[in-house]
């Protein structure tokens, strides 16, 4: 097993190792901060909808697969899923029950009426156990079944793989690949030894897992680029969102900002070279159908906190894909350059925009909507809001 440090660019970005290696410790730094944060770390979801493919009768027993959920008196009544998605009332979210995505979206929406909270901070991504017939059917239907007709692209070489397939193939399989890899990479480094009943990291398991396959390493590496560049490409409405309370405003804010430019530095992607040939809308629809379903598939993972990390990154990943693909730069300019509907005048504080949907007076007695563009669409909402003078 060489030391070989990967360099050069990295295939399908705009990024080099180099580059990523520069930053990943100031990155490693900032989002471990970041992640302490309530806003971070407490999520809502519903882990008991059901495998929707096949009967799922095993179940992980080990004690390493359970999971706690908090106290829902925890969570910052203003973070809590129901207040953040009263927005989603301007898109009709309820219409959407039963049926749970736009067609935007790369992933089955959560209901935020249904669900446990948990606190990620107290359940590390490590080995649990989970493994087996369980685990491999599910590793194979997200490979197989999700595959675009007709190759399949199960454990592809990266040769075959340039061979066989179009760029927007290439990438699916990357995301896909890569998060496989990263979660091994968890796996390994925080192993329990059964003998010693120590948990501590396991070079063997990364070797066979990970760095015998060094196109594997180098989709993590791809997958990082893809998520710092949804980062830098939503800057402007990050950082109207209200992530702190208190004295946490201003490191929090600091983190922030520190996290943006590393994604400004390091989140070199063209995403505008994807979908962009014949046939692009047909295909775009096609690959959104398939990481929605890997995002469903993680229903069918008989290990309770497995599946809680399994949805927690594939809706991260769909989220991310959402952003670089769906999210256009009208929009983006349209932020930059607003302005306020009562008056000339660029508004000068633009966060007073952007909380969840809620009405206040401004210093002049003009009631101004405020509504939350992280989650509305804002080519079809936000100027029609504004436009009405609402
Ligand atoms: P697996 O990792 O199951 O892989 C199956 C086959 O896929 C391999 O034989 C290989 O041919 C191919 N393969 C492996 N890696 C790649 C790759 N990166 N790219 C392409 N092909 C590949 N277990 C835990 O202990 N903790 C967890 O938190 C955890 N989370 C999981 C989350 C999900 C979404 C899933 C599906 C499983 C999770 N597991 C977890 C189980 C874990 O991923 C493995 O399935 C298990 O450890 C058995 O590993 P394995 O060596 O048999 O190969």
């Amino acid at each position: 097993c060489q030391n070989l440090q990967p360099t050069g660019p990295i295939e399908a970005t705009l990024c080099d190792y180099e580059t990523l290696d520069n930053v990943k410790n100031d990155l490693y730094e900032n989002l471990k901060e970041l992640v302490k944060t309530p806003f971070f770390r407490y999520l809502q979801m519903d882990m008991y909808r059901g495998c929707p493919f096949w009967e799922d009768d095993a179940t992980c027993t080990e004690p390493t697969c359970s999971l706690n959920s908090v106290d829902q008196r925890e969570i910052p009544e203003k973070w809590k899923m129901k207040t953040l998605s009263k927005v989603d009332k301007i898109t009709n979210y309820d219409k959407l029950v039963g049926c749970y995505y736009r067609d935007s979206d790369f992933c089955y929406l959560e209901d935020p009426k249904v669900g446990e909270y948990f606190d990620l901070s107290q359940i590390p991504e490590r080995y649990t156990g989970y493994a087996g017939e369980g685990a491999r059917n599910i590793w194979r239907a997200i490979y197989q079944g999700n595959c675009f007709a007709p190759s399949s692209l199960q454990s592809l070489s990266n040769q075959k793989l340039e061979a066989q397939t179009c760029l927007e193939e290439r990438v699916y399989y990357k995301v896909v690949s890569g998060l496989h890899a990263s979660i091994s990479t968890h796996i390994c480094l925080d192993y329990l030894d059964h003998t010693t009943g120590e948990w501590a990291p396991n070079l063997q398991c990364y070797v066979s897992r990970v760095a015998s396959y060094p196109e594997r390493l180098e989709y993590i590496y791809f997958n990082t680029v893809i998520l710092l560049r949804a980062v830098a490409r939503l800057g402007p409405h990050l950082h109207l969102y209200d992530y702190a309370e208190g004295e946490d405003t201003a490191a929090v804010a600091a983190q922030l900002d520190s996290l943006l430019s590393i994604a400004q530095d390091a989140g070199k992607f063209d995403e505008r070279t994807l979908f962009s040939g014949i046939n692009a809308q047909a295909l775009k629809e096609e690959f959104k159908a398939h990481f929605r379903n890997v995002t469903r598939i993680m229903d069918c993972i008989d290990c309770d906190q497995c599946r809680l990390w399994g949805k927690v990154q594939t809706m991260g990943v769909a989220t991310a894909l959402k952003v670089l693909f769906e999210l256009d730069e009208a929009s983006l300019r349209y932020l930059d350059t607003f302005h306020s509907p009562f008056s000339d005048e660029p508004i000068p504080d633009r966060g007073r925009l952007t909380a969840v949907h809620q009405t206040r007076t401004l210093s002049n007695g003009r009631r101004l909507s405020r509504c939350s563009i992280l989650s509305i669409d804002s080519a079809k909402v936000y100027k029609p809001l504004i436009s009405s003078g609402a």
